[in-house]
């Protein structure tokens, strides 16, 4: 977080102050114009509104930049246009010459105090705008294997390994605790699993160490799991511990999951003030994008998906009042929080913006730490909200409304872009028997096991959906349909060979799958429906297998 401006946004202020005062002269030619369009009729109500507009924007995005003599004669040109439109219409040609004059001088004034601000410029340094620091976002996943060290005299730690591989550990076992503390002194482990009967020797280490800890044991009673927490265990797993269970409880303790950035869509005619703040919030790590022209609003909120849309008042086409309007007619954005931000201090016009559904109302300039703050707290709850409506409550991925709506919208980028897309859809085999055989909650251990294999092996741009009952679809991105089969086959391969555990009972499970791919299919029922029937062709070939559609088939086919 940045309590006031840090140094790379210093320098980005600046920047953005010079290309504001370039545009400052082209500006004030317009108003000149519109001053002179006054005379009465439709073109000096287009001419009242646009001089409105323009001071009023000027005395926000000058205060912002730090220009307040600009700022605050930019106000006073702001009143002298209020004063017109408050004026009866029969007074208005009687007072025009005198009123044209002012603000005509009020215009000069503006132009000498562009050239002063210009002339105190730094001389350019030939360099483009500086970096903003480095985001989170930046960063590169850690894809690399995690270390789990075993300690457990009666554990054969080769039955783990499998699975463990599976969901990216490295299993390492050892005897005993001295030689386990030893290793883990040259080399730190993600993780540690030791026997309870043992754990003693690992007395203090939780002290010392971030490592989480994790303890198994013979009993389940209340007193061996009060001594697995008072030697500082994450979890504590009952032998026979199944490899998926450990998997979950090692996903738990060694994943810091790193939220992604927030989403924030910043509408704004003035190129450098939607820049400005956006800059900001990506200075904390923040995906902002700017938007100058409101018309392309619907176009960008489909695309971009923003947490949290952030608007300017004054624009041209459109007020930020109309466009907040047209947002809230579309159903998917109810819910969608959207901030003013605007120099308007005038308390009656701010609520008059929150009764069209606006959130809250943010008055330029604002302070850095408040703009973050403020976007911060209203994302984050769009965030759960949304998180809450779009997941399937058992496994966690996203309902099958989600992934539809998904399916849509990055079927259209695919098309745009001219990219490959594939949509695949999978069903557990024979998953009656399994209900009926070991039970429901074993079930349920399966679908979530393959929908954390599934998250865990497609990439984040994957979207993963839980469709119905025990299948599952996904939407990749940028993929053909033979790269997805040999992909998900892999997958396949290894789910196939977990083991699952229901009581002293074990059994293991397969999928089947259909792929069909953008753009052998155009529309989005067209993929659903070709990667259903080669999913059907799956089942009906033997089950436990991935099969693309015929038309990539015969496509292949004929490439042959
Ligand atoms: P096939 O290989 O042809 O797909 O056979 P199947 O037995 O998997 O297919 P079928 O559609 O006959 O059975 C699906 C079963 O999945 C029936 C239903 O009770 C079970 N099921 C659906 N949702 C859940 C769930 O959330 N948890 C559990 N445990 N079972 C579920
Ligand atoms: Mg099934
Ligand atoms: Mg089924």
């Amino acid at each position: 977080m940045i309590p006031t401006h840090t140094a790379s946004l210093r320098d980005k202020v600046g920047h953005l102050r010079s290309l504001f005062l370039a545009r400052l002269p082209g500006m004030l030619e317009e108003a000149r114009l519109a001053c002179l369009c006054l005379s009465g009729g439709k073109a000096a109500e287009t001419a009242i509104d646009d001089l409105q507009r323009l001071f009023h924007n000027l005395k926000g995005t000058a205060a912002t930049l730090g220009l307040p003599e600009l700022s605050a004669e930019s106000s006073s040109a702001t009143e002298l246009v209020a004063g017109w439109r408050l004026m009866p219409v029969a007074m208005r040609s009687e007072v025009l010459p005198s009123w044209q004059r002012k603000l005509a001088n009020s215009i000069a004034r503006l132009a000498v105090l562009e050239c002063q601000a210009s002339a105190a410029l730094p001389p350019p340094q030939g360099a483009a705008a500086p970096d903003l620091p480095r985001s989170a976002r930046d960063k590169k996943p850690d894809l690399r294997l995690k270390r789990v060290y075993l300690c457990d005299a009666e554990l054969d730690g080769r039955q783990l390994e499998s699975p463990l591989l599976c969901f990216g550990y490295t299993l390492t076992s050892f005897c005993d605790t001295a030689s386990l503390l030893r290793a883990a002194a040259a080399e730190c482990p993600d993780a540690i699993v030791v026997q309870a009967s043992m754990a003693t020797g690992l007395a203090g280490y939780e002290n010392r160490s971030d490592t989480p800890l994790l303890i198994v044991g013979d009993d389940g009673d209340f007193a061996t799991r009060l001594a697995a927490v008072k030697a500082g265990a994450v979890a504590y797993f009952q032998k026979p511990i199944a490899g998926h269970e450990l998997v979950e409880a090692l996903d738990m303790a060694t994943t810091q999951l790193e939220p992604a950035p927030y989403r924030v869509l910043i509408v704004d005619d003035e190129p450098e003030m939607a820049d400005y703040h956006a800059s900001i919030l990506e200075s904390v790590g923040m995906s902002a994008r700017r938007l100058n022209e409101p018309a392309r609003i619907l176009e960008e909120l489909d695309e971009f998906q923003p947490d949290l849309l952030l608007m300017d008042v004054y624009m041209p086409i459109a007020s930020g009042r109309e466009l907040s309007r047209v947002v809230r007619q579309i159903p998917q954005f109810v819910g969608l929080p959207i901030l003013f931000l605007s120099s308007e201090t005038d308390k009656m016009e701010q609520v008059s913006a929150l009764q069209v559904g606006a959130d809250g109302f943010l008055t330029k300039p604002i302070p850095p730490q408040d703009l973050i703050t403020a976007v911060a707290v209203r994302a984050e709850r769009t965030r759960v909200l949304r998180s809450l409506m779009m997941r399937d409550s058992l496994t966690g991925l996203l309902n099958h409304t989600t992934l539809s709506q998904f399916l849509e919208t990055s079927l259209a980028a695919a098309q745009r872009q001219g990219v490959p897309l594939c949509f695949m859809m999978l069903d557990v085999d024979r998953f009656k028997v399994v209900n009926d055989t070991y039970g429901h909650q074993a079930g349920d251990q399966v679908l979530m096991a393959l929908a954390r294999v599934l998250k865990q092996r497609l990439r984040n741009s994957d979207m993963i959906g839980r469709y119905g009952g025990e299948e599952f679809a996904a939407v990749l991105q940028g993929v053909g349909v033979s790269e997805a089969v040999r992909f998900v086959d892999a997958i396949r391969e290894d789910f196939a060979a977990l083991t699952f555990k229901a009581g002293d009972k074990r059994f293991s499970c397969s999928f089947s799958c259909g792929i069909a791919g953008f753009p052998d299919y155009e529309t989005a029922e067209g993929l659903v429906y070709a990667a259903d029937q080669a999913l059907y062709a799956a089942k009906r070939g033997g089950r436990n297998r991935v099969i693309a559609d015929a038309a990539a088939d015969a496509i292949a086919g004929e490439k042959q």
